[in-house]
């Protein structure tokens, strides 16, 4: 498997430990050479977040859009459901918080390489997302969606109609460290608004003032 972590030491504990639990592990330290290698024929991708040239989960949007097949198992440094569900609609199988135990993640990518196989298009209302081919529809209408409207999207129809906090959503969009205003998450939520009413979704994006957001 490719392990992608620009950690130089946790890179290197990492690979010593996958290769004692038996895999054969070959490193990558940056989202670009990610790319390059992973469409090399590895069976499984274990991909940091938090990259310096990328957000991991656009990294596997990327390749899955690309038809990526193989698991791919995401660690970060947060553990919220915000963090996983986004993780998940980036086209991910699995996700681990850091710290976590070798033997974890080796247990983790046993059962991703077990259940590898196409996964399930997320439908909510009128909405049709697929996490594979990254397409988004409303009442069987095609919405064109950006990587991050996408990943707010699925946050939003993740909370199932509950409020989503804001900075839950920032977490869902945007790499980790991004500096997200207000401004700047209230343009993307308008935008997303505006594509759902076009697209004519029954849906939309409303705000809890102080609160958070939900899709209603
Ligand atoms: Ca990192």
């Amino acid at each position: 498997m490719l392990v992608v972590e620009d950690d130089h030491a946790l890179r290197g504990v990492l690979l010593r430990g996958l290769r004692e639990e038996g895999f054969d592990a070959a490193p990558a330290q940056d989202g670009a050479s990610a790319l390059r290698l992973a469409v090399e024929g590895f069976d499984a991708l274990v991909l940091d977040v938090g990259l310096p040239d990328a957000d991991g989960r656009d990294v596997c949007q990327a390749l899955r859009a690309n038809g990526y097949l193989a698991p791919v198992v995401f660690l970060t440094a947060h553990h919220t459901i915000t963090d996983r569900l986004s993780g998940f609609s980036a086209g991910g199988d699995d996700y681990l918080a850091k710290p976590f135990h070798l033997a974890e993640l080796a247990a983790r990518l046993r059962a991703a390489l077990r259940r590898a196989g196409p996964k399930a298009p997320v439908v909510a209302g009128d909405l049709v997302l697929d996490p594979v081919r990254f397409t988004c529809t409303a009442a069987g209408r095609p919405v064109e969606l950006t990587p991050t409207e996408f990943r707010l999207l699925a946050a939003l129809i993740a909370s199932a109609g509950g409020l989503v906090q804001r900075r839950e959503l920032v977490r869902a969009g945007w790499l980790e460290g991004a500096r997200v205003t207000d401004n700047t998450l209230d343009q993307y939520l308008s935008r997303l608004r505006r594509k759902l009413r076009t697209a004519g979704s029954a849906l939309t994006v409303t705000t809890s003032r102080g609160m958070g957001h939900r899709l209603l």
